[in-house]
């Protein structure tokens, strides 16, 4: 037996753990402070009371011998592809088609799955900083090459996104045959315009490249001209995958839950993907729980809708709190609007990590260094705001207190 030596290629991340570890021994050190962590990438707030309702009758129709479910369809059933379909797509003007929808455990199962539909000697552009996943199941997948001596894997094409391009990749001079794009993007909490958006599809469309749109955060998204879906861009039904989540959404962190669309149009070498990820997912997933999709079909009734904005507008407002505090303190700050997170740049001569420690002592809050999720991200700080809104306030007012002049 041989094992898949890419496993070998990959280090353990020490981000969350190093970033939870400096934090306990803070508090063993001081116990009487009261440490904030901003540091959270996942929600807080409870599911809303419509998608427990559901549940709750879900689970009673499990107990009954005439309304019991097995094995669900899948794709999805019809219930909730008809409400994605409707509400994320068709009510927006969009034209997906109910089998171009594939409901899933979650948008980080099928961002690393999608891989198995396409060829390991395929070439990667990848966004620096990002959500770590896209680079490393391309990692294990044998995509990535060897690590260099800068800490860039040698085969993927890395896109940094900084203040000097406003956080929005550049078109790479290398034409790659996957792009990987995630607006609002986690960790910078920037956007991408239609405008940006219609670039990259062009290019796709004239280079027969693939882009994987992870609009994992498109809730949070406020600005009518932002694009929520990557096929709101004319001519991405031929380019674009698109990944979703109630993850962020709904506060379904827990409950495990997204979709991802596969157009028909979108083919290559003649062939489409819309059958071959059908194929992909009946042979080695066996579907979302009926009590889980029930659960979903809830968030898009009118109650579910006005239920999830106001938690929505309570992680926004921790955002508003967070990006007017940091500016105020002299912080140079991004993201914040469309998303739940606050990027902002460490003072200088600081690293990400030095940041961190200053802050953690002198004010007792806890964040997360930009290094953590990508070399590009040295020099950066993210505070997210899925925490508590009396503390988000009481830790801004200490980094006031601390660093305004
Ligand atoms: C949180 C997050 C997801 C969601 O993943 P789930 O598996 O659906 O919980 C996807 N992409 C990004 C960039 C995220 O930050």
């Amino acid at each position: 037996m041989k094992i898949n030596e890419n496993f070998l290629k990959i280090e353990a991340s020490y981000l969350f753990s190093t970033v939870a570890k400096k934090q306990r021994e803070y508090q063993a050190a001081h116990p009487e402070a009261d440490v904030i962590r901003l540091s959270i990438g996942d929600v807080t707030k409870p599911l809303v009371p419509v998608v427990i309702d559901a549940m709750h009758k879900a689970v009673d129709e499990m107990a009954s011998e005439d309304t019991f479910r097995g094995y669900p369809p899948e794709y999805g059933y019809d219930f909730i592809l008809d409400a994605i379909q409707k509400h994320d797509y068709a009510d927006r003007g969009i034209d997906i088609a109910k089998d171009e929808i594939f409901l899933s455990d979650g948008a980080k199962s099928d961002c690393g799955n999608i891989g198995d539909i396409f060829s390991v000697d395929n070439k990667v552009a990848i966004c620096d900083p990002v959500y770590p996943v896209y680079v490393d199941t391309n990692i294990m997948a044998g995509r990535s090459g060897e690590k260099n001596e800068d800490g860039l894997w040698s085969n993927i094409i890395y896109m940094p996104c900084t203040a000097e391009n406003n956080f929005t990749p550049d078109i790479p001079q290398e034409i790659p045959d996957v792009i990987y794009l995630c607006f609002p993007n986690n960790p910078t909490g920037m956007v991408a315009t239609k405008e940006q958006l219609k670039k990259w599809v062009d290019f796709a469309n004239e280079h027969n490249s693939l882009i994987l749109f992870d609009s994992a955060y498109e809730a949070f998204v406020v600005d009518e001209d932002i694009p929520k879906s990557i096929y709101e861009i004319e001519g991405a039904k031929t380019c674009a995958i698109e990944l979703r989540s109630f993850s962020k959404t709904a506060g379904f962190t827990g409950m495990r839950c997204g979709y991802t669309v596969v157009p028909k149009d979108l083919k290559f070498n003649g062939t489409s993907l819309n059958p071959m990820w059908a194929r992909r997912q009946a042979t080695k997933f066996n579907g979302v729980s009926y009590i889980t999709q029930r659960a979903a079909e809830a968030i898009y009734t009118e109650e579910g809708q006005k239920q999830i904005k106001e938690t929505l507008a309570y992680y926004q407002k921790n955002a508003r709190v967070i990006y007017d505090g940091l500016c105020d303190a002299g912080f140079e700050c991004y993201g914040g609007v469309n998303s739940p997170y606050v990027w902002l740049r460490v003072p200088e001569g600081y690293t990400s990590w030095d940041f961190f420690d200053e802050l953690l002592d002198k004010c007792q809050v806890v964040g997360t260094p930009g290094s953590g999720f990508g070399p590009a991200g040295e020099g950066y700080f993210r505070l997210t705001s899925f925490g508590n809104a009396e503390k988000t306030v009481e830790a801004i007012e200490r980094i006031k207190a601390v660093y305004k002049k």
